[in-house]
């Protein structure tokens, strides 16, 4: 999943994007209102966390022209400012979620977790098929019970593969989604990515699971097999 984190406060910017990536998440970072907007004109991030209080173009109004741009990026205001009327103001321009500084970083984790699942429409916090478990908060796999072990971006792939369940994706959306900005969009990345996720769901349940679809992508199939 990819992020956008706004935020002009350096050291509070540079706090979030180290533990969302650490967590698995790929993570662009904005320190202003006007380059926030510009990144999510070009770019489709599946998350905002975007501060209220930020130099030149503020937060709010970051906020009202990503909503002209149609995109169905989530948005998870984040302030120090704790009245009311900004949180109702914050919703009603299409914020999905407000927290409030100081926060904990495991609060504003299972927010984001929880809005990723929203957008998704899942409301579990494991994704399952068949045997195939995610347990989406603790980044673990396990096939019929038995745990694998999975590189965070390898799970990542994974996870975005089994929301999308289904439905295939392209190597462009893998890399839109799950790479930050520093993606090589003409690398091999994503399937050599792919090659090591088949190799070890092969080993542990004797499927590759993912399906390669000529000129779509790849996809997991709906249907539930041993595995
Ligand atoms: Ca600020």
């Amino acid at each position: 999943m990819r992020l956008l984190i706004a935020e002009d406060e350096e050291d509070m910017r540079e706090a979030l994007c180290y533990g969302l990536r650490k967590r698995g998440y790929a993570v662009d970072e904005a320190a202003d209102g006007g380059e926030a907007v510009e990144l999510c004109e070009v770019n489709e991030y599946d998350l905002l966390i975007l501060d209220l209080n930020l130099p030149g173009m503020d937060g709010m109004e970051a906020l009202r022209r990503i909503r002209q741009q149609e995109r169905q990026t989530k948005v998870l205001i984040l302030s120090a400012r704790s009245q009311i009327e900004d949180k109702i103001e914050g919703l009603d321009r299409g914020a999905s979620d407000y927290l409030t500084k100081p926060f904990h970083f495991g609060e504003l984790e299972a927010r984001v977790r929880a809005l990723l699942r929203r957008s998704f429409l899942q409301p579990e916090a494991a994704l399952v098929r068949g045997g195939l478990r995610l347990d989406t908060a603790a980044k673990a796999v396990t096939v019929n019970g038995r745990p694998v072990e999975f590189s965070m971006r390898e799970f990542a792939i994974l996870e975005y593969l089994m929301v999308n369940i289904g439905r295939p994706v392209s190597a462009e959306e893998l890399l839109e989604h799950i790479w930050d900005s520093e993606a090589d969009p003409f690398s091999n990345q994503v399937k050599v990515y792919i090659s090591a996720i088949r190799r070890k769901l092969s080993a542990a349940c004797g499927q590759a699971l993912i399906r390669s679809i000529r000129g779509a992508g790849y996809v997991i199939d709906r249907e539930e097999s041993s595995c």
